[in-house]
């Protein structure tokens, strides 16, 4: 009856595990749902005027398809100011989150056979895309070197049909940073062997502990001509369920974006744009300042709830809100009637035994990874990773 596209891939693994949440609380159980990729948070005030303001005036139309031309020079402007670049609206285009704009890069990079690098554990929807397109994930595993990828790891698996590379950081799901050091050899890669570099950076505002968020197109301005710069309001401004991204590329991308929107969402809702335009306008960073404590006293309390953990090393946890938690020492060995345990043993107790919800891994092609996130109301959090604490202790 399908598409034979649809038996490539499934609906996220992600949703499936917030779908499970709510059946369970649904059946009455108490939960905890670590499973959010999303920040609990009220909205920030500027952005409630913008929209407001937008209805009051009774703004109803399409916009320009890639956006309002206002809102393209504001992010030009904003992107300028992060990248020490300067970057013009004509690179820029706004998007219906940073999964559009991704998937606008999809749809305009990759060829029927393209290889694409995909960093593994990633997020569930890089290969999901690439695959739709008609591409091939290529995965690294990068889980001995601290969730960052190897040089070395990358150029062995680079092939006359790769096409480019993900680069996630801070990344969804392990909270890894990327180094400078790393950075600056995939953009010598790229330049090397001619690919492009999509560069998502949805978590830049969240780092950790002294560890910085570094753009490849400021360590190594030549790649920019083969850069995709791929963000969203939707981690920064806890503002997931507006839908407004964007993507920041040569203007000849820009260009083919134009037309791929134009035949699949026409634009961004209008009243959202608006939102974020008066917030680039008149936000005084307060509401993002608060958004940061918030996680950094969440990430706090968090790691000394997992300290307590006595077969899980600590997560790496340098970005995003995220704890990532390698679980290899409680499954490896571990086969129950000649069943392989993975992660989504632990994540299935973790809901029977504790009311607890995660991710597995398996989710994020790691089996062993259980991704927990920080970013919930406060008072849930410690009481919930208590509870994983005590059922991952006492696993067997
Ligand atoms: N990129 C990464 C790495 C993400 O984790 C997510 C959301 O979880 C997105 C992109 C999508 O963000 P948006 O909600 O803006 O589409």
């Amino acid at each position: 009856m399908l598409a034979r596209r649809m038996s490539l891939f499934g609906s996220s693994g992600t949703a499936a595990a917030r779908a499970a949440a709510n059946a369970a609380a649904d059946a009455g159980m108490e939960i905890v749902d670590l499973t959010a990729g999303e920040i609990w948070s009220d909205l920030a005030p500027t952005i409630r005027d913008g929209a407001i303001e937008a209805i009051q005036q009774g703004l109803n139309r399409y916009t320009d398809t890639i956006g309002l031309m206002e809102l393209r020079e504001a992010l030009a402007r904003k992107v300028s100011v992060e990248t020490g670049q300067l970057w013009r609206a004509d690179e820029l285009a706004v998007t219906n989150g940073a999964k559009q704009a991704l998937f606008n890069v999809a749809m305009t990079l990759i060829n029927p056979g393209d290889q694409v690098i995909i960093p593994a554990p990633y997020w569930t929807t890089f290969p999901a895309q690439v695959q739709i397109a008609g591409g091939s994930p290529v995965h690294i595993d990068t889980r001995r070197n601290g969730y960052v990828p190897r040089i070395d790891d990358i150029q062995r698996v680079i092939t006359p049909m790769t096409r480019a590379i993900v680069v996630n950081t801070p990344a969804n799901p392990s909270g890894a940073v990327y180094d400078a050091e790393t950075l600056s050899g995939i953009a010598q890669l790229a330049m090397d062997r001619d690919l492009w570099i999509i560069f998502d950076e949805c978590y830049g505002p969240f780092t950790y502990d002294g560890h910085r968020h570094h753009r490849v197109v400021s360590l190594a301005p030549e790649v920019r001509a083969r850069t995709v710069i791929v963000n969203a309001f939707s981690k920064s401004l806890a503002l997931t369920g507006w839908r407004i991204g964007y993507l920041a590329a040569p203007k000849e991308l820009i260009t083919a974006v134009k037309a791929i929107q134009s035949h699949t969402t026409s634009n961004p809702n209008v009243v959202a744009q608006h939102a974020v335009l008066h917030h680039l306008r008149e936000g005084d960073g307060a509401f993002e300042a608060r958004l940061k404590g918030q996680l950094t006293a969440a990430r706090q309390a968090g790691l000394t709830a997992l300290s307590e953990l006595r077969r899980v090393p600590m997560p790496v946890a340098q970005g995003g809100f995220y704890f990532y938690l390698d679980l290899s020492g409680l499954l490896r060995p571990t086969l129950a009637n000649g069943h392989a345990r993975t992660a989504d043993d632990i994540v299935a107790a973790l809901l029977a035994q504790a009311g607890v919800a995660g991710v597995s891994g398996t989710a994020f092609g790691d089996p062993m990874g259980l991704r927990l996130s920080y970013g919930i109301p406060p008072e849930q959090l410690e009481p919930g990773l208590e509870r994983v604490v005590s059922v991952l202790n006492a696993w067997n």
